[in-house]
């Protein structure tokens, strides 16, 4: 489609996006009416620049279906997102969403090269999550034979990805590098299997990595990214000539602003991605910040699409960290020791990548009055601190106890996260 052909169906959608959420969302209808506008304000694509902001906060505050137009008969399927800082953002999807997310995510695989011939591995957690389900359901759409092998069980994962040939496999590039690794423990070697095509994404990646996963399992290695609240994996999609993804831009449109005012930022700048849903019934949302930082690139590509593409995620607007795939922020961990008596509140996340899998240590500081020389006691208090972490963040995290003082008090803003993780 030529771009103008583009912001023209871009145009359309957006009036009626507007339109219906002006009707079905009061959030929405509160929030136009307070700026004086209604939808026929809204006539092309630029008029999106007077349209309201949605942030996490806003659904959070309207948890859990305030934000939802649809009504609920009309809701086939609920995904959550993982919530960890407070209510997990809930978003539904009605029968037509379900229609364009297989859609989308079958251009996706095409892009990469899948076809119906292909045997396609989804290790994505299915659950609330949205990447194993969205995955799964665009193989499907396109014809290919879906493999819902999810994630754990690693060896049993690299025996079928050996014995029924499989061609192509999504999941988190960390995944790939454990499977890898699973193989070459197993005695399992890149001539004994048939991938050829990786779909990786739901975390930050970088060229190193793809490199290297590429050459461990010997396939061509495609960045797949997206996120529940807009609708899943799916959202953009690297083609193959690796150079930026490729929006799905006729069901999501994206803008690049500074964080901070708020402003359009120019193409090739990096700044917050912010997305407005086109089609979207369940839970449509209006310049959706998610605040992942990258930039936008314009001009038609090698491959022919002319979609526009968006660099690689190289960070968020907020303090938060994935790890293993899960959303954890140090005010959790911080949160979780200033209610434990025995310890200070200094504090320090170690995130380490051992053996592909990430790892995250919390050192923490034991009050003089609480410090021992007995062993099992201290131990007895990495447990609970550990068990605690763990009922909040969702994750493990190994506990390091330091004798009161030791930890660097820093002068300005402190320096609570080490990731040593090479992103
Ligand atoms: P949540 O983590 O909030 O539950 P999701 O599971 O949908 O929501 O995760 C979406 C987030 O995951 C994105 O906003 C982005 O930060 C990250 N993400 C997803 N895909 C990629 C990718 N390909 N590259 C980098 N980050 C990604
Ligand atoms: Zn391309």
């Amino acid at each position: 489609m030529s771009r103008d052909e583009m912001r023209e169906l871009q145009g359309r959608r957006l009036h009626k996006v507007v339109d219906y959420v002006y009707h079905n969302v009061p959030f929405y209808r509160n929030k136009l009416q307070q700026m004086g506008l209604e939808p026929d304000d809204i006539k092309t694509i630029d008029d999106i620049r007077l349209l309201p902001f949605t942030t996490k906060q806003d659904l959070r505050d309207n948890y859990p279906y305030g934000l939802q137009a649809a009504p609920q008969s009309e809701i086939v399927r609920v995904h959550a997102s993982s919530g960890t800082t407070g209510n997990p953002t809930i978003v539904g999807y009605t029968h037509k969403d379900i229609g364009v997310w297989s859609e989308c995510m079958a251009r996706c695989l095409t892009a990469y090269g899948i076809t119906r011939a292909d045997t396609f591995s989804v290790a994505y957690g299915y659950g609330l999550f949205t990447g194993g389900l969205g995955a799964h359901y665009g193989v499907e759409n396109l014809g290919a034979t879906a493999v819902p092998a999810s994630t754990g069980n690693t060896e049993k994962h690299v025996r079928l990805i050996r014995d029924l040939g499989i061609t192509g496999l999504a999941c988190t590039p960390s995944y790939a590098l454990h499977l890898a690794e699973t193989m070459e423990k197993m005695g399992v070697t890149k001539d004994d299997i048939r991938l050829r095509v990786g779909a990786f994404g739901a975390e930050p990646w970088t060229e190193d990595m793809r490199c290297e996963i590429e050459s461990r399992l010997g396939l061509q290695g495609y960045n797949l990214y997206g996120l529940s609240e807009i609708m899943g994996p799916c959202v953009s999609y690297e083609c193959q000539c690796k150079h930026g993804s490729h929006i799905c831009e006729d069901h999501f449109f994206p803008e690049i602003i500074n964080p901070d005012t708020l402003e359009p930022v120019p193409m090739g700048t990096v700044g917050e991605l912010v997305f407005t849903t086109l089609t979207k019934e369940g839970m449509p949302l209006l310049r959706y910040r998610t605040r992942d930082l990258c930039t936008l690139m314009e001009g038609e590509c090698e491959c022919g699409r002319t979609a526009v593409r968006m660099g690689r995620i190289l960070g968020r607007s907020d303090d938060m960290l994935i790890i293993r795939g899960i959303n954890v922020f140090p005010s959790q961990v911080e949160s979780v020791i200033l209610s434990t008596e025995e310890f200070e509140p200094h504090y320090q996340l170690v995130i380490d990548r051992v053996d592909n899998l990430d790892r995250l240590t919390v050192r923490v500081e034991l009050r003089n009055e609480f410090m021992t020389d007995l062993l099992p006691d201290l131990a007895a208090l990495e447990r609970k601190l550990s068990e605690k972490l763990k009922s909040v963040l969702s994750i493990r995290a190994k506990v390091q106890l330091l004798p009161q003082g030791t930890l660097e008090r820093s002068q300005g803003k402190s320096k609570r996260v080490i990731d040593n993780r090479k992103l």
